[in-house]
């Protein structure tokens, strides 16, 4: 019979068990369904579409190099894939487990009308498989990680499998779906990608040649010290299997993958971490309402170098530096009590990155509000990490009406009288620290 390969975001052919047992059992049916049904409010953003249509467009080459095309449909994956398999005869279905509240509606529906086989691969372990003392989730990262590493190192990756191709069903093209931008075309900045797995894998090569350095690097913003894997990896395009065997020498890295997992973790225990606060007392927390200070904050024009060059960068790139993200993400839930949800919301929208458990577990860990629980009394403040993380040379890369400030000026410009067409800034430090105190302290009486 027939195997239908159900690729969701595993958009890879080596060390993908669902495609491996997939081959193994019959020729095969590649399928891919763009779903906008199922997520609901959380169907991929903008920045994702773009990568979504190079990244299946490498996937596509590739099997089709072995004589498998790439079939293409849109709907309601509960729908989709149980039509294929009756008019294919395809004898199962074959896909990777996903942990999203939504991703998990899909397998209930494709199972209930249809084999599903569901494999492992796209986390360190599965969510759910360590476990504390007294048998329940991990709250806290540093004891999950301790708890991991007892499991590790995952099993060595395996290779691209032989594919023999089935009948092939009817298939949209890409360029019916539409997922790149027209006008305006938003994207010119994006060419620093290579969606797919050949650029995934260039990028890990890339990056294990300055693993080493990673510890310190990875928190200067104007140095390229981080892997940029993630988007990569919310794809798929690389296992994380594959970047821990491709990384040895740096445990502060494969430490950092492991967050990846603590997040898929959280997210499949409390599958409303998104929308929900972890800690109740912030259910009611008194944010403001601020359409024009939330606008300003998107479009990088807050007056605060460090923020706005972190804002434009992620507008630019579909990207964000981490220490970046942790700065603009704090200003705009402590220094604009603007609601994290509204944070979050426009992070899914513009990030190439965006991934449910990775994004909901920094905006709450930002808010403070999520069930990991931390310091919610510490305010970042943007001066200062931008003059201690040496930001000068990233802000004058990403806000040019600051390029040629001198270098005394470039961390908080308006000491030194401003610069032309720069904002003033939106707060002042000092008395947004005071406001946020004040908010948070509230959420304790
Ligand atoms: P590296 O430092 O090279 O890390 C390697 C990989 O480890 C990353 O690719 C990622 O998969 C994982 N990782 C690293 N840090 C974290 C973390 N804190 N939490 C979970 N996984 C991590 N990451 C996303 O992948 N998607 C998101 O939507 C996302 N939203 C975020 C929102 C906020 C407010 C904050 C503070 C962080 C967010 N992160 C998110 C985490 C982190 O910023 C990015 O994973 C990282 O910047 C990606 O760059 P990199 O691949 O060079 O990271």
């Amino acid at each position: 019979d027939p195997q239908i390969i159900w690729f969701r975001q595993d958009l890879r052919l080596a060390d993908q068990a669902a495609v491996a047992a997939a081959a193994r059992a019959g020729p095969v049916i590649a399928v891919y369904v763009l779903d906008d049904e199922t997520p609901g409010n959380w169907r991929i953003g903008g920045a994702q579409r773009w990568w979504l249509h190079h990244s299946l467009a490498a996937l596509a080459a590739s099997l089709e190099a072995q004589g498998v095309p790439l079939v293409l449909r849109r709907g309601r994956a509960g729908t989709v894939i149980p039509e294929l398999v009756r008019t294919s005869g395809a004898g199962a279905v074959h896909a990777l487990w996903h942990y999203e509240p939504w991703a998990r509606v899909q397998q209930a529906e494709v199972a209930a009308e249809c084999e599903l086989q569901l494999h492992d691969g796209n986390y360190l372990l599965p969510p759910g498989t360590v476990r504390t003392g007294s048998g329940g989730p991990f709250r806290i990262f540093t004891p999950f990680w301790r708890a991991l590493q007892q499991h590790m190192p995952p099993p060595p990756p395996t290779p691209v499998p032989a594919l023999t191709a089935a009948p092939v069903p009817d298939s949209d093209t890409l360029a019916d779906w539409q997922l790149l931008p027209t006008r305006p075309d938003w994207s010119k900045g994006f060419n620093v990608w290579t969606p797919g797995e050949a650029g995934a894998h260039a990028a890990l090569d890339a990056f294990a040649g300055k693993a080493a350095a990673y510890d310190r690097a990875r928190n200067f913003p104007a140095e390229a010290g981080s892997s940029r894997l993630s988007p990569h990896l919310h794809f798929g395009e690389v296992s994380p299997g594959q970047v821990w065997h491709a990384v040895p020498d740096s445990d502060s890295y494969r430490r950092e993958i492991a967050w990846r997992d603590f997040a898929a973790g959280l997210i499949d225990t409390f599958p409303d971490s998104h929308e929900t606060p972890g800690r109740a007392q912030f259910v009611d927390f008194a944010h403001r309402d601020a359409p024009d200070e939330l606008r300003a904050w998107q479009q990088g024009r807050t007056g605060y170098p460090i923020v706005d060059a972190g804002m434009r960068e992620l507008w630019a790139t579909g990207w964000m530096h981490n220490r970046v993200r942790m700065i603009a993400a704090s200003f705009l839930v402590k220094h604009l009590l603007i609601d994290w949800r509204a944070g979050s919301r426009w992070f899914w929208d513009t990030l190439v990155d965006a991934d449910l458990g990775n994004n909901s577990l920094g905006w709450q860990w930002i808010m403070g509000s999520g069930v990991d629980s931390s310091p919610f009394n510490r305010i970042f403040a943007p001066v200062t990490q931008s003059a201690k993380f040496d930001a000068s040379a990233y802000i004058r890369k990403w806000v040019p009406e600051l390029a040629r400030v001198p270098e005394a000026a470039i961390h908080a410009p308006w000491e030194a009288g401003g610069a032309r067409g720069y904002p003033p800034p939106l707060v002042d430090h000092a008395v947004a620290r005071a406001r946020a105190l004040a908010a948070y302290a509230a959420t304790r009486a």
